[in-house]
């Protein structure tokens, strides 16, 4: 009797059948939005299982974004039962590395409990790094800097990679000597940013021949999704751990290269053929996503492309409504008739859930949050950071960060007069002073400079019960659950009796907004496996999956479909972007069409696509033109309709002349949560439960102390004027001041008189 189909590939097509089966050796899936992709991935996981060519621990399947990683483990158990033993090695390449990094840190000059920093704090110190540098920080922004790092390290350049060419592109040749200056700080401080995930495994795997073999064995199938937005650096690392085995699948379009701003070279299909010889490749031609309209209007805007690979889309779906291409008079307008439309979804028996919005850029979403506000439609905004980049979260994720780990200097900055507590500037000054001079954390400078008499009165005892609490805090991080922690740490800082002192209008959803966060710590079984969790989603995409109207970027809605898609600011300087017009070029162009083919394909039944003829742009109305992208849609599978009443007079403008004011989107472009955040009730226990001032022995770091100190020498202290070394105590003094008395102070401090 044959035996029964295993479900995994019930209702595959014969193309789709061979990207599963064909386990061994180089697979190359290349195929067009909605073709299966990403189900044929899937299933091929749960095959490998299924089968037990190899445990899931000895899996590595990488996805664009965390929420494609859940979703995929999901499917998998569904496809196989409950047979899955162990968890395969599932996520983005930022996850996955940041997992590795994590057990070989060592080998990178960091501890495992590492802290991965955000743009943010990526900002501030690059910031300090220029000022230290006596560079014009407002001739060479900081974010200047850190694109260039971030596109080296996409490349998988180190700092002696960098050559004197691509260093000229930040304050005039000095861009290599702050990006190495970059990186011994974060070593100092026992970070490391997004980039030096891969980077620093990209290393590893190169100089330590032990790891890689490990890795090289351990990993038996490789499978790999939106293989067409790697970038150098995850191309090299993919192709060091498969090239032992060999058994890489990676499937994607190129067709949807959309992130070449971030490093992603959709060459790297290319050079897969050519790195690995024999690959089989395969392509999937049926469309099972969208109506045969849809598809051909995604079609007809790409075929504007040059340089394409080349592929064949059918469905063989029939009925369908055109795509809808809707011209209103401004951007307000365009919001309302979103609404309209979603509403009669909802009439028809259909939800909010099925419908999406996208923007090519974040500031677009504006308009349409004022709007479903007004009308009471709750929406979420996916991409970028919204929750974890509040400032009460991220204040309060600075504590726990300091808590989690002691060398997290950045975390320390942010809190340390957050709520105030009379630090003055030179107070501050003086413990970033030790810290540099000794080498070690501020927050182990701060403990060193309380057992001295370098701070006095009101700064004394506030930084003496700071780092009393941190202390405590730590103690208690060993027997305490993570959120009640996180609870009293917020309570006992002051920083809840902060917010409740507080009468503006946003306190009490700030106060929500910390409630909330530690509702989320729940979820987690740690505080580092939190803390974890939130530089990761950081990264990427929201978690939430609430029946709600979708308010997302293009880029974000990658691998996503929606039944209605509405695609905004479809006008000249939008989208195309202005950046891309700018540039000029044919390369930024098509990567904007890329774009439109990813909005038009995320839609399953229906799409609409507005322009509006008059935008405001930092407060100035200004007349828009229609994208030329509306004039590429094929017009047999269009129904065109203007609603405003101007004519076309009114759309000759000189949208070239404009300033810029489109920031691209990505990380650090996020936009707040939507109104619609649960209202829990939101204080926390005021606890003034305090511990008086705790001096906190510093014995334990005593540095070196510096030679050029004797009993008996005359010096100078910058706050207690001139004296004499009494007596010399590691690297403490005790000095008889001329004015001030006999006071204990620190070496650093002093200077020969
Ligand atoms: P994208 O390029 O946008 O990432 P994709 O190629 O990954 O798309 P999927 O998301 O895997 O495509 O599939 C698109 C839709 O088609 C999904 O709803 C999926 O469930 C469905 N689908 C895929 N294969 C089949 C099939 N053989 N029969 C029926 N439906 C299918
Ligand atoms: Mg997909």
């Amino acid at each position: 009797a044959p035996t029964p189909e295993p479900p995994y590939l019930r209702g595959l097509n014969a193309e789709q059948r061979a990207a599963v089966l064909t386990v061994d050796g180089p697979v190359l899936v290349l195929a067009g939005a909605g073709t299966g992709k990403t189900a044929a991935l899937t299933a091929r996981l749960a095959h490998i299982i299924a089968t037990r060519r190899a445990w899931p621990s000895e899996i590595l399947a990488v996805t664009f974004t965390n929420k494609a990683a859940r979703e995929m483990r999901e499917r998998v158990g569904r496809l196989i039962g409950d047979a899955v033993e162990g968890m395969p090695w599932l996520g983005t390449f930022h996850a996955i590395a940041a997992r590795m990094l994590r057990r070989h840190a060592e080998l990178v000059g960091l501890q495992s409990n590492f802290t991965i920093l955000d743009t943010d704090d990526q900002l501030r110190l690059l910031r300090q790094l220029i000022v230290a540098a006596e560079i014009d920080e407002k001739r060479w922004p900081a974010r200047q800097l850190a694109g260039l790092i971030d596109r080296w390290k996409n490349r998988g350049w180190v700092p002696a990679d960098v050559d004197a060419g691509e260093s000229e592109a930040y304050a005039n040749g000095r861009g290599g000597e702050l990006y190495a200056a970059y990186q011994e700080r974060l070593r100092a401080v026992n970070a490391c940013d997004f980039g030096d995930l891969l980077l620093h495994m990209l290393t590893i795997l190169k100089q330590e021949r032990e790891v890689l073999s490990q890795y090289q064995n351990r990993f038996r199938y490789i499978l790999v999704d939106e293989y067409q937005d790697t970038n150098s650096a995850q191309y090299l690392w993919l192709r060091l751990l498969a090239q032992e085995r060999k058994n890489i699948c990676c499937v994607g379009d190129d067709d949807q290269s959309i992130y070449s701003w971030r490093g992603a070279e959709v060459a790297n299909i290319l050079r897969f053929e050519r790195d690995f010889p024999g690959a089989v490749t395969i392509r999937l031609e049926q469309n099972y996503r969208s109506t045969p309209d849809i598809l051909a209007a995604a079609s007809g805007v790409i075929a504007h492309n040059g340089g394409r690979l080349g592929k064949t889309l059918w469905t063989e779906a029939t009925a369908g409504e055109k795509v809808q291409v809707i011209g209103v008079w401004d951007g307000p307008e365009e919001a309302r008739r979103v609404g309209e439309e979603v509403e009669a979804h909802e009439r028809r028996g259909g939800t909010a859930a099925d419908c999406a919005v996208l923007v090519r850029a974040q500031h677009q979403t504006r308009e349409f949050e004022d709007r479903f506000i007004a009308i009471g439609l709750p929406y979420r905004i996916v991409g970028g950071f919204r929750f974890y980049e509040r400032a009460e979260i991220r204040d309060a994720l600075a504590y726990l960060r300091v808590i989690q780990q002691p060398a997290d200097d950045l975390a320390f900055e942010r809190i340390v007069n957050t709520p105030k507590r009379g630090l003055g500037d030179k107070a501050v000054a003086q413990v970033h002073q030790l810290a540099r001079a000794r080498g070690v954390p501020l927050t182990m400078a701060a403990a060193l400079i309380l057992d001295t008499d370098e701070l006095t009165g009101a700064a004394r005892k506030s930084l003496g019960r700071l780092v009393g609490d941190i202390a405590r805090w730590r103690d208690l991080a060993g027997s305490m659950a993570h959120p009640d922690l996180a609870r009293q740490v917020l309570d006992e800082s002051g920083y809840t009796a902060m917010l409740q002192a507080d009468r503006s209008a946003e306190s009490a959803g700030r106060l929500e907004n910390l409630t909330e966060l530690v509702r989320a710590m729940e979820d987690y079984e740690t505080l580092g496996g939190f803390l974890e969790h939130v530089s990761l989603v950081m990264d990427n995409d929201a978690a939430e999956d609430a029946p709600k109207l979708t308010i997302m970027t293009i880029h974000a809605a990658k691998g996503l479909e929606f039944d209605t898609v509405f695609l905004a600011g479809w006008e000249e300087g939008i989208f195309p972007s202005q950046r891309a017009l700018d540039e000029g070029g044919t390369a930024s162009l098509e990567e904007e069409r890329r774009l439109a083919y990813v909005a038009i394909t995320r839609a399953r039944r229906k799409c609409f696509i507005f322009h509006a003829a008059n935008r405001r742009i930092y407060g100035q109305w200004t007349s828009s033109i229609p994208s030329r992208f509306v004039g590429e849609l094929p017009a047999a599978h269009v129904e065109a309709e203007t609603t405003m009443s101007g004519g076309e007079s009114l759309w000759r403008a000189n949208w070239s002349e404009r300033a810029d004011p489109f920031a691209d989107v990505g990380r650090g472009t996020g936009r707040g949560p939507g109104w619609q955040r649960a209202a829990t009730s939101g204080a926390f226990t005021t606890a003034p439960a305090r511990v008086v001032e705790s001096r906190v022995s510093a014995a334990s770091f005593a540095a070196k102390p510096r030679g050029d100190i004797s009993e008996g020498r005359r010096v100078f202290h910058t706050k207690f004027g001139y004296g004499v070394v009494a007596e010399i105590e590691g690297n403490k003094l005790e000095i008889d001041f001329e004015h001030a008395g006999r006071k204990r102070v620190l070496d650093s401090f002093v200077s020969l008189a």
